[in-house]
């Protein structure tokens, strides 16, 4: 019956089955049904369908809107049961690339921007492991992170302006205001002006508030960035959609900042037999001030070696016989020493070869000095090893893991890297009751503090379903007790929306919801995300 007052769009709007099977998932513990899938053609289309969208709620029905763009998300975040909006068919194009910005739309697959760049010889460094796999449109509305953050911060330091379809079906550029700027767009009578307005009164009357809110990593997708918004000189709103997932307005056109790669980098791989080290490690090796510093643990590394073959053809390597013989000295030192807790990726880039070569030198020393087992990667194709098995681990897990599924619900979190002596073994601790249930990895963007915890798991086994929401309650309780916060780069979603309370007073969460029905009065905007969670709903949706 909805299908009949769908609005006239140049895109299609389609409800076949394989779609709809299709757009019920993501990479997240979710399924759920849409009652259609909307393929935009152009930002015109979009306003038809946010205009749509607000006509129906008005007379009563109730409809929503939910961006997709890749559908990598871990959380749920594109998933809802009205009109998903996929950015994947006609607005993916690439529509300039500049020496310093490209200007791009959500859809356009991170390899395919990364190709076009590299052309230039520039890169977006912010980009996430699942960079094969995944859109701009993610990227920007998840606030995305990745193996390069620790030097260069996330998608939000890189994001210059965002075109933003808005509640009032109208199309608008996002970026920072301030002086005369500013005071025109303050007064302007539209619902631009109005956000504005607005969220500048909202962050001058709770300054202490926000800045006691701010979570205290280095990186955060948890929540509206209210306190990134205004810094006393210039208001700029695309910090609170950026990481938004959606649940503001509908970006259409994101212009991002790039750099010029540096020329040379190498990478030091540090082998640890002991958890609780890892804060002195990661101390040691931040004075070489790392492009990346990456770590995974030892479940991670017995499904690479398992699966090494099939792993190292997903980077494309020439010569498996040869890289799957590279393994030769993991195996080697597996029957020396018995498997590493966890393996420590330390890379090193500049401009300056020679330069490199000593800081690794001097790195190596000094940890080999402090009894730790360091090997520097001889090659670029070695490197590439190592590298595989942090980005791909979770692909080939995923793939590999019969009746058991990865199951990402705590997947996510962060502390200050001080505090990783005393958080890692509380973690383990807190887990080892479960343990029965849950088999997990641990990969991570260690110099950040954040790890990415991806338990495998019998999904339909209702005692593990139940375990689902303890466990998280749990976790996320122990990290907020560390400084730390619940989601450090995949964001809210269904799985964690309805924790905020853990991490944020009342008083913040009454400001996210002001936030949401100052830019969303009728909720059409993926509903459910950011504000609203419903734990219980999320659990009737697991897979
Ligand atoms: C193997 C693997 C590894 C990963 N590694 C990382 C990692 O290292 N770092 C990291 O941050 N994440 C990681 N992720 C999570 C995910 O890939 C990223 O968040 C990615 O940026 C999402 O991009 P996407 O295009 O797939 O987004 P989608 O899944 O399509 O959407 C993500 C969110 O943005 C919203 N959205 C999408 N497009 C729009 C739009 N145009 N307008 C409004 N809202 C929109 C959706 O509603 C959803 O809430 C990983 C995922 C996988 C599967």
């Amino acid at each position: 019956m909805i299908k009949r007052i769908y609005p006239q769009i140049q895109g299609e709007i389609e409800s076949g089955e394989d779609v709809l099977e299709e757009y019920s998932r993501d990479w997240s513990i979710f399924k759920i049904n849409p009652s259609a899938v909307a393929f935009p053609k152009n930002s015109s289309d979009i306003c038809t369908l946010v205009n749509w969208a607000s006509l129906e709620n008005k007379n009563g029905h109730r409809v929503s809107l939910t961006g997709r763009s890749a559908g990598t998300d871990m959380t749920g975040g594109p998933l809802n049961e009205s009109l998903i909006v996929s950015f994947s068919r006609y607005t993916n194009k690439i529509i300039s690339i500049g020496d310093k910005e490209a200007t791009v739309q959500p859809g356009c697959y991170f390899r395919d921007f990364d190709k076009a760049t590299l052309r230039k010889n520039l890169i977006y460094p912010a980009y996430p492991a699942s960079r094969d796999l995944c859109a701009l449109g993610g990227i920007v509305n998840n606030n995305s992170a990745g193996e390069k953050t620790l030097k260069y911060g996330k998608a939000d330091k890189w994001v210059k302006s965002l075109r933003v379809v808005l509640s009032d079906g109208n199309e608008y550029e996002f970026r920072g205001f301030s002086g005369k700027d500013l005071e025109a767009v303050m007064a302007r009578g539209d619902l631009f002006g109005r956000v504005h307005r607005e969220i500048f009164r909202i962050c001058t009357e709770n300054k202490e508030l926000l800045e006691k809110a701010k979570p205290k990593t280095t990186k955060n997708s948890a929540g509206y960035a209210l306190w990134d918004v205004w810094d006393g000189r210039t208001l700029n709103l695309s910090k609170l959609i950026i990481g938004a997932q959606g649940t503001l307005g509908l970006v259409t056109e994101a212009t991002l900042g790039l750099i010029i790669p540096p020329k040379h980098s190498r990478l030091a791989v540090i082998f640890m037999s002991d958890m609780k080290e890892i804060a002195k490690v990661v101390d040691i090796c931040m004075k070489f001030k790392p492009e990346s510093l990456e770590s995974y643990d030892d479940s991670t590394l017995k499904v690479a070696m398992r699966y090494a073959p099939e792993m190292l053809s997903v980077i494309g390597a020439k010569n498996i016989v040869k890289l799957a013989y590279d393994f030769m000295p993991e195996i080697w030192r597996v029957i020396r020493h018995g498997m590493p807790k966890i393996v420590l990726l330390c890379e090193v880039a500049g401009e300056d070869e020679e330069e490199i070569k000593s800081d690794l030198d001097r790195l190596k020393a000094n940890l080999s000095g402090e009894g730790f087992e360091v090997r520097l990667a001889a090659t670029e194709e070695e490197a590439k090893k190592y590298w595989a098995i942090r980005r791909h681990s979770f692909a080939l897990l995923t793939r590999h893991a019969g009746e058991r599924k990865t199951a990402p619900f705590i997947d996510d979190v962060a502390v200050p890297y001080e505090n990783l002596y005393q958080y890692l073994p509380a973690l383990e601790e807190t887990l080892k009751p479960y343990r029965k249930f849950f088999v997990y990895t641990v990969a991570g963007h260690v110099g950040d503090g954040n790890f990415h915890i991806i338990p495998l798991a019998n999904l339909s086994d209702p005692k593990v379903r139940a375990l689902i929401p303890r466990i998280c309650e749990e976790v996320y309780r122990l990290t907020v007790e560390h400084g730390g916060t619940i989601t450090a780069e995949h964001n809210d979603g269904l799985i964690r929306t309805p924790f905020l309370n853990i991490q944020y007073l009342p008083e913040v969460i009454n400001l996210f919801e002001e936030v949401k029905r100052l830019f969303d009065p009728l909720s059409i905007f993926n509903p459910g995300k950011k504000v609203h969670g419903d734990i219980a709903y999320a659990m009737s949706h697991i897979k």
